[in-house]
């Protein structure tokens, strides 16, 4: 008898097992990610890891110690749930520090919201904003995210190219050399579209938008009366003398603008994942309700400590000791060290005005990794896949932040990032410098 039972109790697992489609319709499309697999490579076979955009060294000793006394202090709220919108103290400063940029008032409770990473802030816009059938104007190359998150609303994606023009004899590309076509970005805008996204400095070309293209953006949303999410998230790492100008700051944009910002980026401490949405109420108030019913809030201590670390910086402004003053600085450096190294293998830098990336011209390297033809893997990846197997050197393809139909634009580029301690950088250049070497002895 008990064999029989245990039969008919396997016969009904058996049937148990589940064969409807479990898959949602919204997760059709995007359910593959470049970055699983480029981030499990790197830690397989790298020796240096230039590849996900994270610093290798550490955020500075004040938000190092904040975080510390937020959590050994005798302040136990600090380990339990905040405001589910952002912990009072970290609004209040945030809306201090950036009205100043902004220049108007912000109301810390309903024109700031805290989210779990820049991420979050962009994931919160998106479900808040767009609905099935609306378009949203994305600028390639473009940080993967903000395709997969249009589509996952049920919206599409509209992608306007920066097209490279060629430097002046002599001359490194600069990102600078990457502009936007502005009547084929003009040809976009239609009834359908919701929202354009901007993202300056950008990620992966290291691209500031100039004042007089923020402009011509501006006017395009304010004529067509789309919504802006603005992903500011490089926003202290602009080289060269050049002016971070946030669109929000200029006519008629407050109103339909959300600037996103990353205490990841802002302090180098990305696994914190704190970042923040600013706007207008009327906009906020949506980003509320998607936040309020998916994460509720971010951690209590790491944004008590980013609290912590923005009162600092605010007293320091502008001057020498601010770190969003020697962040770039130092910053500025290694960019200029990874260019020399790039430039002298033969690997051709494009130099960034911002961020913490580059991108580099792979096509003098191509007899070592020979293209195949037909292949559904875009040339980018099997170059980039190749040089971490066989270099020992870890960089992302540009496959990753362009949509599929223009991937053969960008197969001669990869992106690294620069934010790596000395060591790391100087390593990146023996390898190679010694790949060039073997390039040219017979
Ligand atoms: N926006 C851009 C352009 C980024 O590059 C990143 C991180 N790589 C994010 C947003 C996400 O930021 P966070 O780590 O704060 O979620």
């Amino acid at each position: 008898l008990p064999l029989a039972k245990a039969s008919t109790s396997l016969s009904l697992s058996l049937q148990a097992k589940m064969s409807r489609p479990v898959q949602a319709r919204r997760l059709e499309g995007i359910d593959k990610n470049i970055w699983v697999e480029f981030v499990k490579l790197a830690a397989t076979y790298s020796t240096v890891d230039l590849g996900q955009g994270f610093p290798n060294f550490p955020p500075p000793d004040f938000l190092k110690e904040a975080f510390a006394r937020a959590l050994g202090g005798e302040n136990h709220a600090l380990h339990q749930y905040t405001r589910a919108f952002g912990h009072p103290p970290l609004v209040k400063i945030l809306a201090q520090f950036f009205g100043k940029l902004f220049g108007r008032e912000l109301d810390p409770m309903t024109d700031v919201m805290v989210t779990v990473g820049a991420y979050q802030a962009l994931f919160c816009c998106f479900q808040a904003f767009v609905d099935e059938g609306d378009e949203v104007i994305v600028i390639e190359p473009f940080f993967d995210c903000y395709e997969t998150m249009v589509k996952m609303a049920g919206g599409t994606p509209v992608f306007v190219p920066l097209r490279p023009k060629a430097p002046k004899d002599g001359k490194l590309m600069s990102s600078a050399d990457w502009q936007l076509d502005l009547a084929e970005l003009a040809s976009k805008f239609n009834k359908r579209t919701k929202a354009i996204v901007l993202n300056s400095p950008n990620n992966p070309l290291g691209k500031v938008t100039p004042l007089a293209v923020l402009g011509l953006i501006a006017d395009l949303c304010v004529k067509h009366d789309i919504l802006c999410i603005s992903d500011e998230v490089y926003e202290w790492l602009v080289y060269d003398g050049k002016e971070h100008i946030r669109i929000a700051s200029l006519q008629g944009m407050w109103d339909r603008t959300v600037t996103i910002g990353s205490a990841g980026k802002t302090f180098s401490a990305t696994g914190w994942k704190v970042g923040w949405a600013m706007g207008p109420n009327r906009l906020l108030q949506h980003l509320r309700t998607v936040h309020q019913n998916s994460v509720y809030h971010c951690a209590t201590a790491a944004q008590e400590a980013v609290a912590q670390g923005f009162q600092r910086e605010f007293a320091l402004y502008g001057k020498p000791d601010s770190y969003f003053v020697q962040l770039p600085k130092q910053l500025q450096q290694k960019r200029d060290r990874l260019v020399q190294s790039l430039d002298a293998a033969g690997m051709k830098p494009v130099v960034p005005e911002g961020t913490y990336f580059l991108v580099a011209d792979i096509s003098a390297f191509k007899s070592d990794v020979p293209d195949v033809p037909n292949s559904d893997e875009p040339y980018s990846a099997r170059f980039a896949k190749w040089m971490v197997k066989n270099k020992g050197l870890a960089a992302i393809p540009l496959s990753a932040f362009c949509c599929e139909a223009h991937r053969s634009n960008y197969n001669h580029l990869i992106r690294f990032c620069f934010a790596k301690e000395e060591a790391t950088l100087k390593t990146a250049n023996d390898i190679l410098q010694k790949w060039k070497q073997e390039k040219t002895s017979p």
